[in-house]
């Protein structure tokens, strides 16, 4: 099936609250135009060096996602074009990206990545740090940055309770703190085997790859 075959049938089955990122890493531009050309303008990469290059390349009204884990020395290649960071896990690269959209001129919108799953590799922060983040003096001092929501990735499992569990304790954390937080409006989580799930369990932004691209 074509990459325009696969955005149609997989957008047509979510709602339309639900934002589609097409996570493009890897895929050369030439796939990325035929998206493109389907009307996908919300790409998601997880290298800011591959990310730059596709930028400098393609047509500008793209809104390109960094959904990888960002180093904090090379937040300055991305500050003056990247739409939505979504792992952001600490204050400290908070406070780079911050200083990088000032430099820029820019107001930089993130997420911040919350530990759900079990492995010990994927990053991320509990409730506790999220909430210590969020109410420190250091990030309401933070102009050029805005959080608008929370971003998770569940167990690579064939378990389909465990992923609903760990989806379910993400939508909770979200919901506590939008209570406090109107700028907070997106939660992001599900991805090629699991965005069904994630939709059920309240997510409003999936990212998907393999299932519109192909197999990387
Ligand atoms: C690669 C990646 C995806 C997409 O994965 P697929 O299984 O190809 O849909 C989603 N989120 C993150 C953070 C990724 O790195």
């Amino acid at each position: 099936m074509s990459i325009k075959q696969n955005l149609s049938i997989i957008k047509s089955s979510f709602p339309e609250n639900v934002t589609l990122v097409a996570v493009s890493k890897t895929k050369p531009i030439s796939d990325l135009m035929e998206a493109y050309d389907a009307g996908q303008r919300i790409f998601g990469e997880n290298k800011i060096q591959e990310m730059a290059e596709k930028w400098e390349q393609m047509p500008k009204d793209i809104q390109w996602h960094m959904i990888g884990h960002v180093q904090t020395n090379k937040v300055k290649f991305m500050a003056k074009f990247v739409s939505l960071i979504h792992g952001v896990d600490s204050l400290k690269l908070l406070e780079e990206i911050n200083k990088q959209a000032l430099k820029n001129n820019r107001l930089i919108d993130c997420l911040l990545q919350i530990h759900i799953a079990e492995e010990e590799t994927k990053f991320g922060l509990n409730k506790k740090e999220l909430n210590y983040i969020l109410t420190s003096r250091g990030f309401q001092e933070m102009k050029n940055i805005r959080i608008i929501g929370l971003m998770g990735m569940a167990t690579f499992t064939d378990n389909q309770n465990q992923i609903k569990k760990e989806f379910n304790s993400l939508k909770s954390i979200f919901d506590q703190f939008t209570n406090h937080n109107s700028q907070m409006t997106i939660l992001s989580m599900g991805m090629s085997s699991d965005y069904q799930l994630a939709i059920e369990s309240g997510s409003t932004m999936v990212r998907i790859g393999s299932s519109i691209f192909g197999e990387r």
